[in-house]
């Protein structure tokens, strides 16, 4: 495929405020694709060249940006930087400087999607000395055959500044849509998905193999499936009313980690599925110690304690361990348990489809006593009574709280179902649980706050049916100053000219932003208002009273991890019932 043909895409999908536009174009799109480049096609829509938990990362940073544009139009790079300043974005400078190129079509080989994404493929896995040079020498050699629609993307897709705005269950529906001419097959393309976590290779089986590939998909050791997510609950009486009898498990205020062993290698996966295990040495040395099995998928939650006392750190000390450099150190100064809580897979058995009970206890019998790796610790509760004493003690003990698990259910891959409960403590006057909230813009500020560029955020929760965010509020409080002049940076680099296709708000913020960063926020209330579109009735939707910001952004969620619309509707429910049963007390 021409490479002009997915530019003239993308500049199609940055201008559309309407999903549905964007569901026509992207199908379109799809339905001109082959098994030859659509996994091409469809990692270039995310700003990718791979799936998420390879760890390939397509990135390279401005300095070398602005040099590979002034060395391809032969311009020097004070010239560069000037229409920058001028145009506020690389790409449209590099738009600008190919339109006033002469004569470029005549030696000129168009540009194709396979050649475009082979030479981001390069420079996405380039390392060692000389790779800055290569690096350049690939995206010069793209510029020097682009056209200026097409020169725009290919400085803006590195840069990581392609803002389309089309998240995975867009793209899932396209698929359908473009594969079978029907929504229907979405469940099946996103069962495929949760399995494997990447959505180029289930479009490439559904293209080359057809259907029946999808139905049969399986699950492979060192390639992460998408977690099981949890329902929260406002009281222990609602989770045995839900459940009966049924498991009770601490919950571990950590990382999710999802472990792969295979012989003697081990992979670490977050909730997000990114490839962590370089990370964690010591979980890496525990699974091979420590879990009993050729090949395995489990999962835990890892936590920072103290060795001294064995009491566990806050989360905000776990968080320490999540980087790059200085490992080591931080292992040493920080060093984490593994409490495992569930199994996927082991030696040749795929144990998703097996209920909770069978699936503990094969995890049971396969973690050996050691330093590192321990089961979450878990009661049979058949009464509220006896469900609360134990949450009771587990948040005397400082963790936050417990989940419930159906001692029936599967595990299901990808999705927030009752399986799984949470109960977490609660302070007076919140409400019983935090929600995880997508910016979509900011508020300059006025009076002080006008000195810090920002005043306020937009925020927006998940709308699962139609795919799509949902305003739940303004947010200005609980920042401090340096919060807010970093948030309003942060925010600057990922503004977008008008309300993005996915973003569903009546009111106009300042600055829209695409809809990528999580935070969390607390509120007292949960109330019904006609200024928010989150649960919209015709006359009403969900808002928050007194919202505050706890927290920063969370890296470890992407936007469509946010708190659901379909949760707000539950968490208000739950709210009324509390309120009434205060009453009737
Ligand atoms: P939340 O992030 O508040 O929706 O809570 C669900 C998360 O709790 C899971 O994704 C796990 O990371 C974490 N967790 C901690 N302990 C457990 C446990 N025993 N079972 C399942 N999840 C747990």
């Amino acid at each position: 495929m021409e490479f002009r043909v997915l530019a003239e895409t993308f500049d199609r999908l940055e201008r559309t405020s309407a999903r549905l536009e964007l569901m026509d174009i992207l199908a379109s799109l799809l339905a001109r694709a082959d098994a030859s480049n659509v996994d091409k096609i469809i990692y270039l829509l995310q700003g990718r060249v791979a799936a998420p938990y390879t760890g390939i990362e397509l990135g390279i940073g401005e300095k070398l940006a602005i040099q590979a544009i002034a060395r391809a139009f032969g311009v020097n790079a004070d010239e560069v930087e000037r229409l920058y300043k001028e145009l506020g974005d690389l790409g449209s400078v590099a738009e600008r400087l190919a339109g006033n190129k002469k004569q470029m079509t005549l030696f000129s080989q168009p540009l194709t999607v396979e050649r475009v994404y082979d030479n981001f493929y390069r420079i996405a896995t380039a390392s060692g000395s000389g790779s800055q040079e290569l690096k350049l020498r690939l995206l010069i050699d793209l510029l020097n055959d682009a056209e200026p629609l097409e020169a725009r993307y290919i400085v803006r897709i590195p840069l990581g500044k392609l803002r389309l705005g089309v998240g995975d269950a867009t793209i899932l529906e396209a698929l359908a849509i473009a594969r079978t001419g029907s929504r229907e097959f979405k469940e099946r393309l996103e069962r495929a998905y949760n399995l494997c976590s990447d959505l180029g290779y289930v479009a490439k089986v559904l293209y080359e193999k057809g259907p029946e590939a999808i139905q049969n998909f399986k699950i492979v050791v060192g390639i992460p499936i998408r977690p099981a997510l949890a329902q929260r609950a406002q009281s222990a009486e609602e989770i045995v009313s839900r459940l009966g009898t049924c498991a009770a498990e601490a919950k571990y205020d950590g990382f999710r980690c999802q472990i792969h062993k295979k012989g003697d290698k081990v992979w670490i996966f977050s909730r997000r599925l990114e490839n962590m295990t370089n990370m964690f040495p010591e979980i890496i040395e525990g699974t091979l110690k420590q879990f009993d099995a050729e090949e395995a998928i489990f999962e835990g939650e890892a936590i920072a304690y103290n060795e001294e006392t064995g009491e566990f750190y806050p989360f905000q000390m776990t968080i320490q361990r999540k980087r790059k450099y200085g490992i080591k150190e931080a292992a040493e100064e920080y060093p984490l348990k593994l409490f495992a809580f569930d199994l996927i897979y082991a030696d040749g058995v795929d144990y998703t489809p097996k209920p909770y009970k069978e699936r503990r206890a094969e995890l049971e019998k396969r973690i050996k006593k050691g330093d590192v790796l321990d089961l979450s610790e878990k009661v049979i509760v058949s009464t509220a009574e006896d469900l609360e004493k134990f949450f009771e003690s587990c948040v005397e003990r400082g963790l936050e709280g417990i989940v419930a698990k159906d001692l029936n259910a599967p595990y299901i891959a990808g999705a927030r179902k009752w399986a799984w409960i949470k109960l977490k403590r609660s302070y007076r006057g919140e409400l019983s649980d935090t929600l995880d909230v997508v910016i979509v813009g900011y508020y300059k500020g006025r009076g002080k706050r006008s000195q810090f560029g920002l005043g306020g955020i937009l925020v927006a929760v998940y709308d699962k049916d139609e795919d799509t965010f949902r305003t739940i509020a303004k947010v200005g409080s609980g920042f401090t100053e340096e919060q807010l002049v970093e948030m309003k940076k942060i925010l600057d680099e990922i503004a977008v000219p008008h309300r993005p296709a996915r973003v569903v708000s009546f009111l106009e913020p300042d600055v829209w932003v695409e809809p990528k960063y999580v935070i969390t926020v607390t509120a007292d209330e949960i109330t019904r208002s006609p200024n928010h579109t989150a649960g919209w009735d015709g006359k009403r939707g969900y808002a928050l009273r007194f919202p505050r910001i706890v927290g920063w952004i969370r890296s470890d969620k992407a936007p469509e991890d946010a708190t659901t619309v379909q949760e707000v509707v539950e968490m208000y429910k739950q709210q009324r019932t509390v309120i009434t049963g205060d009453e009737n007390a």
